[in-house]
């Protein structure tokens, strides 16, 4: 065994390590994962806030790799609340007997390179008892999320706070009760958007701090109907095979052939209309084919939504502050709610503008901006993530030739494909930064990542290589190519966790692959058809 324990290492048990210890055990790899939660599940684990609800259908956000598992298992809600997606990934574990290779409350502090016996070194550190061990194999693969790393803002005085405070993605288990309590939420992104509604219904009063305001369009979530689910299971292979002909990963929306300047205003906001009462994201940014390229056709859905806010907010005042108007719309990952702006018109919400007033410091009874105190009871921080490198950058990644990520990646991430790294030997990233991975229907990136990898990794073994690492040129053209094609698009417009706006300090590059999933898996899979164009590999 050459002192190794593994073949592979996985950090992290979310939906994308789940499967790869699922595809490489079916390859013949000796495979373990490492996860700091005391349960699988990533994101659905650690997010359960209320209102907490997938905004991909849950007929899509689910693994094709079994057509059994697809067929049989039965989605009760058009989107998948936090309950029931966490219920469905605790299923796939059992049913596929994943659990055994496993390990719980392991937190990887560090994984370090030795050229010399080509074995990576994780310290893997026991999060109930503190102790620490180490770990050996051959090929690491970092499961470890993009929205996996949250962030409370450091404000001053919080441990002061006499009340309770929470951060969404890091929800207490037997979660909150709000009765008659007075709540500041701070943050209205998708988690803020989501549990506003819900915190509202108990609160004595909510009020909402917001920084930024976001365009969120209605899910319209129901109880699944029979007659979809059905049609959908009929088609389900063509359906996700489809998928990965398509920008976001999922089959089902004919693209747009025509520009929002090219219709009259009249039939365009019919267009929009129609979308606005189906629900769902991706079918109102396929209204038409220019809205996330052209900044004149954008505008003309931004005012559409614009207007549905002034429509439903009956203050005008706290109407004009909901509306958006620093952004193009869909330029930030589109907010699907339910009774969000609604919930305005509630006598016992108020909204404040923490952008003209901001946020100063925590009082043992509240909180301060630069124009009120407000006295709380309790804070919700809806505040994000260190999103895309917060995780890898939480481990010290390094090897013997002087490599660390932390110094590579200060001013952004560089990735070849946003799966491997230039200097890092065998290393993989399920859905790192420079892939399409948050622009997409996550589990199918999560698949297509790990597909690659698995193949990559047979391919290593048949030819009885036992490094593989991307060349420093390939990876720059890459780097280059991202920035290119965000670049012709409306997204580096928008001060979003894609270029990592919402944490100070942090370099302001342009994050996810845009150009499409597509058109990625496209070269994906040219670059592993080319023998690994862009790797050097050796014995
Ligand atoms: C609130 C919310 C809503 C979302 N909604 C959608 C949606 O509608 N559609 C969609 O496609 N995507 C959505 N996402 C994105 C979601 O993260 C992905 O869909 C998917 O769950 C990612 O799976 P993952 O396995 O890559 O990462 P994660 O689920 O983040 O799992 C990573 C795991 O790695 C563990 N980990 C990290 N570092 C270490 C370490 N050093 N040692 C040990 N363990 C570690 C973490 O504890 C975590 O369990 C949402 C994300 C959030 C936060």
């Amino acid at each position: 065994m050459n002192g190794k324990d593994l073949d592979v290492a996985i950090v992290g048990a979310g939906v994308g390590g789940l499967y790869a210890i699922h595809r490489l055990r079916k390859s013949g790899f000796r495979v373990r994962a490492f996860e700091a939660a005391d349960g699988i599940g990533g994101t659905w684990y650690w997010n359960r806030y209320p209102g907490c609800r997938c905004d991909v259908e849950s007929m899509e956000y689910s693994y094709s790799f079994s057509n059994d598992l697809q067929q049989e298992w039965r989605w009760p809600e058009r989107y998948g609340t936090q309950p029931a997606i966490l219920s469905y990934v605790n299923h796939v574990a059992d049913r596929f007997d994943l659990r055994r290779d496993i390990e719980l409350n392991t937190r990887i502090r560090s994984a370090h390179f030795d050229s010399g016996t080509g074995l990576w070194t994780l310290e893997a550190e026991n999060t109930e008892t503190g102790a620490v061990r180490s770990v050996r194999a051959s090929h690491c693969i970092m499961a470890t999320g993009n929205l996996s790393t949250p962030r409370t803002p450091g404000y001053p005085g919080l441990e002061s706070f006499r009340g309770r405070w929470y951060h969404t993605g890091l929800w207490p288990h037997e979660g909150v009760d709000f009765t008659g309590l007075r709540v500041g939420i701070i943050g209205t992104g998708s988690s803020g958007v989501q549990s506003i509604p819900l915190i509202a219904r108990h609160a004595r009063h909510l009020h909402v701090f917001q920084r930024t305001a976001n365009f969120s369009l209605p899910a319209r979530n129901e109880p699944m109907r029979e007659e979809k689910e059905s049609r959908h299971k009929s088609e389900y292979e063509q359906r996700r095979r489809a998928a990965y002909s398509t920008p976001f990963g999922i089959a089902g929306y004919p693209p747009p052939d025509r520009s929002a300047l090219d219709v009259p205003e009249e039939e365009r906001n019919r267009i929009y209309e129609a979308k606005w009462q189906e629900g769902g994201s991706i079918s109102f940014l396929y209204s038409f084919n220019d809205l996330l390229v052209n900044r004149e056709a954008n505008e003309t859905a931004c005012e559409f939504v614009r207007n549905k806010i002034r429509q439903t907010v009956k203050d005008p005042k706290t109407a004009e502050l909901l509306c958006p108007n620093d952004h193009p719309i869909g330029t930030k990952r589109l907010i699907l709610d339910t009774d969000y702006y609604e919930t305005y018109n509630r006598d016992n919400v108020t909204l404040v503008d923490a952008r003209s007033a901001p946020i100063r410091e925590i009082l043992p009874g509240g909180l301060r901006t630069d124009e009120a105190d407000y006295e709380l009871d309790a804070i919700v921080f809806a505040t994000g993530f260190d999103a895309m490198t917060g995780a890898m950058k939480e481990i010290d990644i390094r090897t013997d030739r002087g490599a660390a990520i932390g110094e590579k990646w200060a001013d952004g991430p560089q990735t070849y494909l946003g799966i491997t790294i230039a200097g890092f030997p065998n290393l993989f990233m399920v859905t790192g930064p420079q892939s399409p991975g948050v622009k997409s229907q996550m589990i199918l990136s999560c698949e297509q990542h790990v597909d690659w990898i698995a193949n990559c990794l047979e391919h290593l073994r048949a030819e009885g290589l036992g490094v593989i690492e991307p060349e420093e040129a390939a990876e720059q053209a890459w780097v280059q190519h991202n920035n290119e094609v965000a670049d012709s698009t409306l997204y580096p417009l928008a001060n979003s966790w894609y270029v990592g706006a919402n944490i100070p300090g942090k370099p302001r590059i342009f994050m996810p692959y845009v150009g499409g999933v597509d058109r990625y898996k496209q070269r994906c899979d040219a670059v592993a058809a080319n023998g690994y164009e862009g790797f050097r590999t050796a014995g």
